[in-house]
């Protein structure tokens, strides 16, 4: 009786792992055509200066509308184009749209793109971001790449040469999800960046623990120290807000402030600006 239901354990364990292998590769092939086939869409989150409420930009994050699938969001379908090589071209398509969308409004706001390791790690990074700023003539002070802790784990030197590079241009370098990686400081230290996100972990505990708003307060004197702002991401409430605020935090993003929406969406609020 035990080795039977030991064995059926397994065999189940096995199916099931065999299932998620299949639908691993099954995304993976229609994600090679999701560009092609214009299933992919960008939504923009507002990002605003804590003291002024006034935007500065926007996160661009991308949505995959798979035919069948419907929805799949970043988390799961990211880490599987990153792992097949199709974060090249789409990462690709999300900087031009991106770069080309925001060319054509008629104000100085940012537009901050995620850059995923594999398209740092990859030679022709820099070029691209040239020839993408040349293209859709979007002005480089106006493009930030947030890239993450992970992003530059591998081979640091090619990493620190190419975002020297992207920065030779004029486009700003944002650290993304910063506390939660395990090499937070040496990482600060070692890369020019121009911005620290804040991990939004930190904001789902600063009211309820004294020792997470302890840790808001050390990494925003650190920036203030390094003199590089500090963005906390996943502001849900006023109260955070209002910590924010008073702890002097530099800008936030989160649903408090707007979610993430289609381009339409932000054009329209901004026609609602100009009318007020
Ligand atoms: P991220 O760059 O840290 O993006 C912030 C994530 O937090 C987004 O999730 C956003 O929708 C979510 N968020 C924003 N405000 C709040 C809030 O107040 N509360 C909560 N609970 N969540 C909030 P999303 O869009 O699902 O993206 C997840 C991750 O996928 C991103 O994390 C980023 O790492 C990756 N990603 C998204 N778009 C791209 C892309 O175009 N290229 C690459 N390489 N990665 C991307
Ligand atoms: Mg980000
Ligand atoms: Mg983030
Ligand atoms: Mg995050």
């Amino acid at each position: 009786r035990a080795k039977d239901a030991l064995t059926q354990t397994v065999c189940f364990y096995e199916v099931s792992m065999d299932e998620a292998a299949r639908s691993r590769r099954l995304i993976a092939n229609d994600l090679w055509q999701a560009v092609e086939r214009n299933e992919l869409q960008l939504h923009y989150q507002v990002q605003k200066a804590v003291h002024t409420g006034e935007t500065v930009g926007y996160e661009v994050l991308l949505r995959w509308h798979h035919a069948v699938r419907g929805t799949i969001p970043p988390g799961e379908f990211i880490p599987i184009a990153e792992e097949c090589g199709a974060i090249l071209p789409i990462g690709e398509w999300v900087l031009r749209e991106a770069c080309r969308e925001a060319a054509t409004w008629d104000n100085d706001h940012k537009i901050a793109v995620n850059l995923s390791p594999v398209q740092l790690g990859n030679a022709d990074v820099a070029d691209l971001v040239h020839r993408v700023l040349q293209e859709t003539g979007l002005s480089p002070h106006r493009l930030e790449l947030e890239i993450t802790e992970s992003t530059i784990i591998g081979d640091k030197e090619r990493a620190l040469n190419t975002l020297r590079s992207i920065k030779a241009f004029g486009v700003t370098i944002a650290i993304d999800d910063f506390g939660t990686g395990y090499s937070s400081l040496e990482t600060l230290r070692a890369f020019p960046f121009d911005k620290i996100k804040l991990d939004r972990s930190f904001m789902n505990e600063v009211e309820a623990s004294p020792q997470a708003k302890a840790i808001v307060r050390a990494i925003l004197a650190l920036g203030q120290t390094l003199r590089v702002p500090v963005l906390a991401e996943g502001v849900e409430t006023r109260s955070q807000l209002d910590i924010l605020l008073d702890e002097g935090c530099d800008e936030a993003q989160g649903y408090f402030l707007g979610r993430p929406v289609p381009v339409e969406r932000i054009r329209v609020g901004e026609e609602k600006n100009k009318a007020a």
